[in-house]
């Protein structure tokens, strides 16, 4: 195998794991690629874990091969962990990046540095007919800044600032953040199933 299908839409997932899964020279595709009219899949799962098993095996089951699905956002301490699970429509429903990072920054307004710890997390479901699937978590330590800085990457890269930099996810280029990223360190614990398809 050579192709894998990732069960997303999200460009800004896509493009990581493009850079991602390069190195073990897989291509990916997403639900983009595939067919526009696959309709979104409610997330109606309580834990990352959930809604990545639910993503990928609705996926495989339509189209009998082998699916990997993300489920990630980002866990703020001073939040009891929000926005969590509902990191993408934090705002709002409509998913908008920039009205998600600015709520979480106005909510920090009075919160020192040194509370404003945080991590992304992910986790990865990867579905194969007649398989149980299997499930995989990374995560990414750092702290929220002040402010948002830098234009690379999506979501809250842009007010989150990974452990031993000063500078945003967004400041990083797309191969720096993705040696420390938590879908780097999610996949990485993929590479024994990974190493078997190529
Ligand atoms: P999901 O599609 O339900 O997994 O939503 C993931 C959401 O978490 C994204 O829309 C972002 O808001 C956030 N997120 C996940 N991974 C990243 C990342 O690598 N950088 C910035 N934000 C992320």
């Amino acid at each position: 195998m050579n192709k894998l299908i990732i069960a997303t839409k999200n460009k800004g997932k896509m493009k990581d794991f493009e850079v991602l899964f390069s190195k073990y020279g897989i291509e990916v595709s997403s639900l983009l690629d595939l067919d526009e009219s696959i309709p979104d899949i409610e997330e109606t799962g309580d834990t990352f874990e959930e809604n990545a098993a639910i993503k990928a095996e609705a996926i495989a089951a339509s189209f009998g091969i082998p699916v990997l699905a993300d489920d990630s956002g980002l866990m703020v301490d001073a939040l009891e962990g929000r926005p969590g699970v509902y990191s993408a429509r934090y705002a709002g429903i409509e998913k908008d990046d920039v009205a998600n990072y600015e709520k979480l920054l106005s909510e920090l307004t009075d919160v020192p540095d040194s509370e404003r710890t945080a991590r992304f997390v992910c986790v990865l479901a990867l579905a194969q007919p007649n398989h149980a699937t299997l499930l995989k978590r990374g995560t990414c330590e750092g702290r929220i800044g002040l402010n948002s800085e830098g234009t690379n990457g999506f979501g809250y890269d842009p007010i989150f600032i990974p452990n031993g930099y000063d500078q945003t996810m967004a400041q990083l280029t797309a191969e720096e953040k993705n040696q420390i990223s938590h879908r780097k360190n999610a996949i990485v614990q993929l590479e024994d199933w990974l190493k078997q398809q190529i």
